[in-house]
């Protein structure tokens, strides 16, 4: 498989454009890029008054070396939201190409394929009563398909997706496999990440908000063989990254932020579990899959009342009725022990009035 030749012809031909931060670095005295010579009053030295560099050199070691692959292989992005809409722009012609999807999933792989007016080929998962496995026929649809987008763990039902079913996709695929690994850290498992050496056509997308809890920053990244990285360069903005999320982003990727990320995962697994037992045996509460994420996906008797009733008692939850094969079903993010409590109160007092 030539990989240039999946990327979009006029992308291919694209002269990328050239900023100012691109065509020289930031030292001596900057008169090449129109910005005002004073930064702003209490800028903690982050220079705001300049361009900030669109692949901070520090940055991108920091995460190839987190995400155990060369720094050829990555390329920073405004969070995995951008990632995803990036490899639909520069790999699906409208009209033409076709993504695969394999919901219940996020709802960000489809929009953008819409948006780019690629056509969306569904997959849907399949419960098997463990959990959302992936259909049998997804081997036969990706053949077919110029993107896939795969979820592990997933959102919502968190589900994983074993190395040796990826390798399987990855070689049947007519195009790029892109697995979000938006959940990775809560899920203790390997990323596949490790597979893109073997498989060319593998994308894997990171994301330092959630486990790294940077989500008001926006920052994530894409994994892929070098010339997917250099395709995905030509169409990113100029200056994708804004200075002070790199600079929040090169702290949590320390080692000390690193061990506090480690610490709080384990903490909200520990967490996980009691929830869980709560759960499992709680009459208002018909099924409940823990998943390997920092959130579980629970079944109620009508979860527009469920989630209706917690924002009256002043917790948010999410509806994920509108997906295919979760009626009355909603997604509870794992939050602190005082919050989890409240939740757990909250449900306790909901079944006095459920009927047996
Ligand atoms: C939260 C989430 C993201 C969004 O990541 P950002 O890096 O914040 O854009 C991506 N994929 C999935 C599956 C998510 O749940």
């Amino acid at each position: 498989m030539n990989l240039l030749e999946l990327a979009r012809p006029e992308i291919r031909a694209l002269e990328p454009y050239a900023s100012a931060r691109s065509l020289a670095d930031d030292r001596g005295i900057l008169l090449n890029a129109n910005e005002n010579p004073w930064s702003p009053e209490s800028d903690d030295g982050l220079s705001l008054n300049r361009y900030p560099d669109p692949q901070p050199a520090a940055l991108v070691r920091r995460m190839a070396e987190y995400y155990g692959i060369d720094e050829t292989r990555i390329l920073v992005t405004r969070g995995s939201d951008e990632g995803i809409d990036l490899l639909v722009r520069a790999f699906c012609r409208p009209g033409a190409d076709r993504v695969l999807i394999c919901p219940p999933c996020f709802g960000m792989y489809a929009l953008n394929a819409r948006i780019q007016g690629a056509n969306v080929v569904e997959a849907p998962l399949v419960e098997d009563g463990h959990g959302f496995a992936l259909a049998v026929d997804v081997a036969e649809r990706i053949s077919v398909c110029k993107l896939a987008f795969l979820c592990s763990p997933n959102n919502p039902t968190g589900d994983m997706i074993a190395a040796d079913e990826l390798r399987v996709l990855a070689q049947r695929a007519a195009g790029l496999v892109a697995v979000d690994e938006a959940y990775q850290e809560f899920s203790g498992r390997e990323s596949a990440a490790t597979l893109i050496r073997e498989l060319k056509n593998l994308v894997v997308l990171r994301t330092l908000s959630k486990a790294f809890a940077l989500a008001g920053c926006r920052v994530g990244a894409v994994l892929a063989h070098a010339d997917v990285i250099a395709l995905l360069k030509r169409i990113l903005p100029p200056y994708p990254l804004p200075a002070p999320s790199v600079a929040a982003a090169l702290k949590v990727l320390t080692p000390d932020g690193i061990a506090r990320m480690r610490e709080q995962v384990r903490l909200l697994r520990e967490e996980k579990a009691r929830l869980c037992e709560a759960l499992e045996s709680h009459p208002a509460i018909r099924r409940l899959w823990p998943g390997e994420a920092n959130f579980v996906l629970a079944q109620v008797g009508n979860a527009a009342d469920f989630v209706a009733a917690a924002a009256d008692a002043g917790i948010r939850l999410r509806d994920q009725s509108y997906q295919p094969g979760l009626a009355n079903c909603v997604r509870i993010t794992i939050g602190t022990e005082a919050e989890n409590d409240v939740l757990l109160s909250f449900i306790s007092h909901r079944s006095s009035f459920i009927s047996p």
